[in-house]
């Protein structure tokens, strides 16, 4: 291909994946015009052109990042996603988001018949905060999805890696009270936070089951190499338990989860020492 057909084939191949057009909803009575970019893997649905843009620019860069850093190969991401960016927080709640959360991922199974719903939804309140945290945590549990392929994701590993991938500020709070909960000597135990599969009820279960799945999920990235963290991945798809994948991984016929749940606080105890 001819350096001038390469040049023709990239314009051509930028105006299909950043197309923009507008649709129209018949909602409540009457219609509701939307804006739509559609680009190589999101289609986002808002009001303003120019958000809906921008979303889409870095929804699509997490989404490459996010796939070739924990996944073990990278493959194309075969289903688009939908972001729908809501005006206000009453605009989100009214349309049946839970009135709790900042944003929310909305995943139905693939379907034999069809395509499945693959959804990202969050409301342009505090968007820069949006954009730093909630993005990037709901297109984790997208590529999550779409790699277990129907497969049980433990939800502590689900929310442990949403969660890993926010802005600093945001994991550095999470850390924060984890140690918290560590001085009062309330924590689950890896045995226990492992096998959870419904979110907790209580609010401050809640934020411990959060913060226990965000630091321990933070211990094996940074203690597993990214080869090896992506194997973990494949381990756990694989349906594995857990003391199975720690001795295939350190090569420690000894290894258990009551040994890493030691090493974890210890690694934490110290991490806390330095930071006084
Ligand atoms: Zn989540």
């Amino acid at each position: 291909m001819g350096l001038r057909s390469v040049f023709y084939y990239i314009i051509f191949f930028i105006f299909i994946n950043n197309s923009i057009y507008s649709e129209s909803f018949y909602v409540n009575n009457q219609y509701v015009h939307k804006i739509c970019v559609n680009s190589k893997y999101f289609v986002v649905r808002g009001h303003n052109a120019e958000v809906c843009r921008e979303v889409s620019e870095i929804a699509n860069n997490y989404l490459v990042n996010i796939v070739s850093n924990f996944l073990p190969q990278y493959a194309e991401f075969p289903h688009k996603i939908l972001i729908k960016i809501f005006q206000d927080h009453k605009s989100y709640v009214d349309a049946g988001n839970p009135e709790w959360s900042g944003g929310i991922y909305d995943h139905t199974p693939i379907l034999a018949l069809g395509p499945g719903r693959n959804i990202i939804s969050f409301y342009e309140g505090m968007l820069e905060r949006q954009l730093k945290d909630t993005l990037p945590h709901e297109i984790t549990h997208c590529v999550l999805n779409e790699y277990f392929g129907g497969r049980r994701i433990p939800l502590w590993l689900n929310e442990g890696l949403a969660q890993s991938v926010e802005s600093f500020a945001s994991q550095n709070k999470k850390r924060k009270t984890m140690n918290d909960f560590i001085k009062k000597g309330k924590h689950l135990s890896l045995n226990k936070l492992f096998v959870v599969k419904n979110y907790p009820k209580k609010k401050e279960e809640i934020s411990l089951f959060y913060c226990k799945s965000h630091s321990i999920t933070r211990y094996l990235i940074e203690h597993l190499d990214k080869d090896n963290f992506k194997r973990f991945l494949s381990l756990v798809k694989d349906g594995l338990p857990m003391d199975v994948i720690l001795k295939a991984l350190t090569n420690d016929k000894n290894a258990s989860v009551k040994k890493l749940q030691e090493a974890w606080l210890k690694s934490i105890i110290n991490e806390e020492r330095k930071t006084r």
